[in-house]
């Protein structure tokens, strides 16, 4: 059959590129936005002006790469886990199947994980507004470190809130936010936890805007932060597609990333999003198995819905409030995730799995032993369907796992959970 010639409205569509967001309104496609009170959204306006103009300021970003270089360590190398591949390549006993199997190493970064890209990035950001204070939401600690060791650096104030059962669960991260002169601040309400964490964060900034920034730490929340956050992270990616042409001179077939708010997994796929050769898979926490609903798979197993001033896939309840949500990593113990993922779901871009906390614990010893590297339990999820896709692939393919972060923080709760486990060797 003839196919007509496209309209010149078709044409144009076609030259819409999947990497041309968000739009005017803070839209990916459907999702994002802002849903705030109205209290919040001259914060977000004035945010989102600042920012459209540093975007083009090369002065900032000048600025960012040499922080990058001297504090952080970056860039941080492209490795070949030449074991994790053995391990790949022994699962279909084919000569013909296996892909090399590469980690890109933020676990190398300075603090030993993704998140400082970001924390610079905005604690840079924030001296560019005349802004003398940052406050951050943290959960297991992470971020509130990242954030407190950013702040330190630059000579800002920082106050991070944190619910109060967490800073009970996790007291060693609360001592690091001490040392590095951050205040914490416990949230007695609702369930204790970084829900609570990022609702009193919020009210903080809605009284404070003139003096303070608010440092949110993944991809997620009302525009322009999922977008913001994007870009911080977006070194990761740029600096793997030029050590994959320099390492093995081609963009790898695949590139694996766990996904919990979604930002090491946005930081390294957006640089590709627009390379539809190269396999982009995100792989959430499937928990206790999706059966049992206990788990923090939204986009596999969640449905739309408003969580954090955005509009995006959120795991909810019968009644549409938002459900809780369990994994082994708390990392990505989170009902949603953001915005970009969802739009790159629907648009068919990015393949999303989930990975059992069982799945994820056995792959934390093999990156262990096969490679010498402790991964963080959240990493883990990834390394789980990598290395089982890996298995399926031919010889000459390259696939690549972002290496989110260490696992110092998570070999307590680690051996915990491998019991008798830990001490059996195959
Ligand atoms: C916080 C964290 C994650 C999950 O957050 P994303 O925003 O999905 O990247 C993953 N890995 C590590 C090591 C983390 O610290």
């Amino acid at each position: 059959m003839i196919q007509p010639a496209p309209s010149s409205e078709e044409s144009q569509n076609a030259q819409i590129r999947l990497s041309d967001v968000p739009d005017g309104g803070g839209r990916f496609g459907s999702f994002g936005g802002m849903y705030v009170p109205e209290t919040l959204i001259d914060a977000l306006y004035q945010l989102e002006s600042l920012y459209l103009k540093v975007r083009e300021d090369k002065q900032f970003w000048d600025r960012l790469s040499d922080l990058n270089r001297s504090f952080v360590g970056r860039p941080v190398p492209l490795y070949e886990a030449r074991g994790l591949t053995r391990r790949a390549r022994r699962i279909n006993q084919d000569r013909e199947l296996g892909a090399a199997i590469w980690l890109k190493r933020e676990d190398l970064a300075h603090t030993g994980a993704h998140k400082i890209n970001n924390t610079l990035g905005q604690a840079l950001l924030a001296k560019k507004m005349g802004k003398k204070r940052i406050i951050a939401e943290t959960g297991a600690g992470q971020h509130g470190v990242a954030s407190a060791t950013a702040a330190a650096h630059l000579g800002l104030r920082c106050e991070v809130y944190m619910g109060a059962e967490d800073v009970r669960r996790q007291s060693l991260n609360v001592v690091r936010m001490k040392m590095l002169g951050a205040r914490v601040i416990p949230v007695d309400s609702g369930s204790r936890t970084l829900k609570d964490a990022t609702n009193e964060a919020m009210r903080d900034w809605m009284g404070s805007v003139e003096h303070t920034h608010y440092i949110l730490g993944s991809v997620v929340g009302p525009h322009p932060f999922p977008a913001i956050v994007r870009d911080f992270q977006s070194v990761i990616g740029r600096e793997t597609k030029a050590q994959a042409l320099r390492n093995f001179g081609k963009l790898p077939d695949s590139i694996v990333a766990c996904v919990g708010g979604g930002s090491n997994a946005a930081g390294m796929f957006y640089p590709f999003i627009d390379d539809t050769d190269v396999g982009l898979v995100g792989v959430e926490a499937g928990g206790r198995g999706p059966s049992t609903g206990e788990h923090a798979a939204p986009l596999s197993h969640g449905k739309p819905g408003v969580l954090h001033g955005s509009l995006s896939y959120v795991l909810q309840d019968p009644d549409g409030q938002t459900a809780g949500v369990h994994s082994c990593s708390a990392g990505l113990d989170y009902p949603g995730v953001g915005p970009e993922h969802s739009y790159w779901k629907d648009a068919g871009r990015v393949e999303y799995t989930d990975v059992t906390d069982d799945e994820a614990l056995e792959a934390f010893l093999w990156c262990a032993r096969d490679e010498g590297i402790i991964c963080a339990l959240e990493t883990a999820h990834a390394v789980a369907d990598a290395v089982n896709r890996a298995a399926s692939m031919h010889k000459d393919q390259n696939l690549v796992i972002n290496l989110s972060g260490r696992g110092d923080k998570d070999v307590e709760e680690a051996a915990r959970l491998l019991g008798d486990r830990l001490d059996r060797h195959a």
